[in-house]
């Protein structure tokens, strides 16, 4: 009964998936999913929670949010005319762009850079749209000929640039990215997500003026809130008023308002933390550039994409010794014997270098 249930109306491409699949952590040095391992200062935990307990539970969310999306374009850099819409998370975002794109008449085309973020894939598929993957160069930069070509070709409706890529962590070059930009013109809108910004401190914001088919996505995410799940997107007041009406009604809670707008607050906290990651990851990086047979390539995020000898091999051996971390081999040719490690405390990095010492000489 229920297998003939599901196949009698679960779409046939879900019914296919595997499942995205979260490990559970609990034991285990966490380096998998770029999250920063410093929580709030107790003091302001204390303020945080005094103004959580004051929050408005019984009441639906105001749906304007306007004293968060003026405290994001204040602290954010969102330039004059141009406002933000939220997310639970910028995952839900890439989802409302897509949703936004696909059409009934003709299959829309969502295309990226690959390797690249899953959910750009994922979201294409899920609002029924085709995705179409340009491969990067070897060196992980834009092939921009390949990606024209690919847009004069597939004239997508939407093009994701994450800027730095995950899981490559390098900057794409701005030239190559203002081309695609420019290539898209109004046949495509060009999103640039800069999860990662708080890292590598470069960002598309203050182009958006200059080209009315761009708009910039972030996130609270990596900078030490991913509990939380916020995400946003500055884009023209056109573009928003019709994004706006693909995001479900209240799709940000009160908790998270409250919670964000007090980050935003205290911003500076946040963004000590991601320079001492920066510093870290500079550290990280030239220990393990000491191991032998180890690549590690060129990051501006909080994490590091790493070629080992024997991908597996290690990651089975991390797991050994409670180190949780990402195999990307298996995701792209690109990526071939290759590892992705969050950069943490000291201390973890230090034992991930250790562990990942040891996993090398018992192969
Ligand atoms: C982590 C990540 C996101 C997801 O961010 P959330 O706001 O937590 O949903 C989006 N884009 C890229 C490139 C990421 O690596």
């Amino acid at each position: 009964m229920t297998s003939k249930l599901i196949e009698n109306t679960i779409r046939p491409d879900v019914r296919a998936l595997a499942s995205y699949h979260v490990p559970d952590a609990s034991g285990y040095i966490k380096l998998d999913a770029m999250e920063n391992p410093y929580p709030l200062p107790d003091r302001l935990r204390t303020e945080l929670a005094m103004r959580l307990a004051d929050a408005v539970l019984n009441r639906y969310p105001i749906p304007t949010y306007g004293t968060l999306k003026q405290k994001i374009r204040a602290n954010l850099g969102v330039p004059e005319g141009f406002d933000v819409i939220l997310g639970n998370g910028s995952d839900e975002i890439i989802s409302i762009v897509a949703t936004a794109v696909a059409r009934s008449d003709r299959r829309a085309v969502i295309m990226a850079p690959v390797p690249a973020f899953v959910m750009f894939a994922r979201s294409a598929q899920m609002a029924g749209c085709d995705f179409v993957g340009v491969p990067l160069g070897a060196d992980f930069s834009l092939d921009r000929e390949a990606m024209l070509a690919a847009i004069a070709q597939h004239k997508p409706a939407a093009l994701f640039l994450a800027y730095p890529n995950n899981p490559t962590g390098n900057l794409f070059d701005e030239a190559d990215m203002e081309a695609i930009i420019e290539a898209l013109g109004d046949t495509g809108i060009a999103v640039v997500d800069e999860a990662y910004g708080p890292f590598a401190q470069a960002s598309f914001m203050d182009r958006l003026p200059r080209y009315p088919n761009l708009v910039v996505m972030r996130t609270l995410s990596k900078l030490g809130l991913a509990g939380i799940r916020l995400g946003y997107l500055a884009a023209s007041p056109a573009l928003l008023e019709q994004l706006d009406k693909v995001r479900p009604p209240y799709n940000v809670n009160v908790l998270t308002q409250v919670a964000a707008e007090f980050a935003l607050d205290h911003i500076a906290v946040l963004n000590a933390q991601a320079d001492a990651l920066n510093a870290a990851r500079g550290e990280l990086a030239a220990s393990l550039a000491t191991l032998p047979g180890v690549t590690v390539f060129p990051s501006r995020a909080n994490f590091l994409l790493v070629r080992v000898p024997d991908a597996d091999h290690a990651c089975a051996q991390l797991l050994a010794d409670k180190i949780m971390i990402k195999n990307m081999s298996k995701m792209h040719g690109l990526l071939a014997n290759c590892i992705r490690v969050t950069v943490s405390t000291p201390e973890e990095n230090s034992a991930f270098v250790e562990a990942l010492r040891g996993a090398l000489e018992t192969r």
